[in-house]
């Protein structure tokens, strides 16, 4: 809070003596404190960061005398503040379960006038366990945290081999199409080298399930490990995979469309009926293999969109550990095939730029 009185106090002086300027400078005004004014502070606005972050505090103070500042924390696990007297102080993000609020609280004082003082709050998110998960993301794809989110990019080429790269094989991951997979004839025009995209996925770190469940679209759903976006069911408007598009995929279950490669199916290049984290959808949950840590096999509690809540190789095994997450369904589609994702969003999607 701002405590704003300042321009009161500097308009009523200026009507009782007749001065025509007031503020900073009014050299001769310091030597008389009947028109001094007194000091504002402003913390500045509320904070949300990560375990580990650098965090800086700096109060804006306005006042026509020389002022002290004074630093204080008042909730949360105390800090070590690089200093409690300097007008910006910083200290390091504390290791928290879960989220955890700080809060200080900064007097400013001009030896006159009676203290101000603002306060500022601190939220301090967990990342230990996501950390790891965030690891698992291959070379293709940048993870980066800020603050209470994570921001990954990617330009859609994966990581992996296929047949979609082009078959002069300077990508030097270009494969012949496994003909027991690929029909050649059913197979997506254009090579992956011709499409250059960014996607881009802002999401919160520690995601909630939301009241009720979103359809997904199409285009982007989510990123994979390799760099490579996630596509539902969907090859068009209201129009599910045909068995005739699905021929055309290769081993990943990918093939190129309007925007770039993407996935459809089980990406075997990084999960075969295995635990393997697959990527992270745009609501912000991970999205594992078929099967779970917690069990070594397939989960039986899921969602309607894949989802439960249990232990993985990314979270710890104490209570309280577990957390949110979805699956590849070990459903067949068309009796053959595994959806990558086929939805809804259990959690608020966030947009995956291009
Ligand atoms: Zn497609
Ligand atoms: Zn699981």
């Amino acid at each position: 809070m701002q405590i704003h009185n300042f321009r009161t106090n500097c308009l009523l002086i200026s009507l009782l003596l007749g001065l025509t300027a007031c503020g900073g400078g009014n050299s001769s005004a310091d030597d008389d404190s009947s028109t001094d004014s007194a000091p504002t502070a402003d913390a500045g606005s509320d904070q949300s960061v990560a375990s580990g972050d650098t965090v800086e505090l700096t109060v804006t103070v306005t006042d026509d005398k020389t002022t002290t500042v004074s630093w204080s924390q008042t909730a949360g696990t105390t800090v070590d503040l690089s200093s409690t007297t300097d007008v910006t102080v910083s200290f390091t993000a504390p290791t928290v379960d879960g989220a955890q609020t700080l809060e200080f609280v900064v007097t400013v004082s001009d030896s006159v006038n009676p203290e101000v003082t603002d306060s500022i709050t601190v939220t301090v998110n967990e990342i230990a366990e996501l950390g790891s998960a965030f690891e698992a993301f291959g070379d293709n794809v940048s993870v980066v945290i800020d603050g209470s989110e994570v921001v990954f990019e990617a330009t859609g080429r994966p990581d992996h081999r296929s047949c979609y790269w082009n078959p002069d094989n300077a990508s030097g991951l270009y494969v012949d199409c496994d003909p027991d997979i690929t029909q050649t004839a059913q197979m997506s025009p254009g090579f992956i080298e011709e499409y250059n995209n960014l996607f881009t996925l802002r999401a919160p770190l520690n995601p909630e399930q939301a009241t009720s469940s979103s359809a997904t679209g199409l285009g982007a759903v989510g990123i994979a490990t390799s760099g490579v976006p996630i596509f539902n069911d969907q090859e068009g408007p209201n129009i599910d995979l045909e068995l005739r598009v699905i021929q055309g995929f290769d081993r990943n279950g990918a093939h190129t469309g309007p925007q770039t490669y993407h996935y459809h199916l089980e990406p075997k290049a990084i999960t075969n009926d295995d635990i393997e984290l697959v990527g992270i959808i745009a609501d912000g949950f991970l999205l594992y293999g078929r099967r779970c840590d917690s069990t070594g096999s397939y989960p039986e509690d899921l969602d309607a969109s894949g989802g439960h809540v249990s232990f993985t190789q990314h979270t710890g095994s104490q209570d309280g550990d577990e957390s949110y997450h979805y699956h590849i369904m070990n459903d067949l589609y068309l009796g053959a095939y595994y959806l990558m994702f086929p939805g809804d969003y259990q959690g608020t999607p966030n947009s995956i730029g291009g």
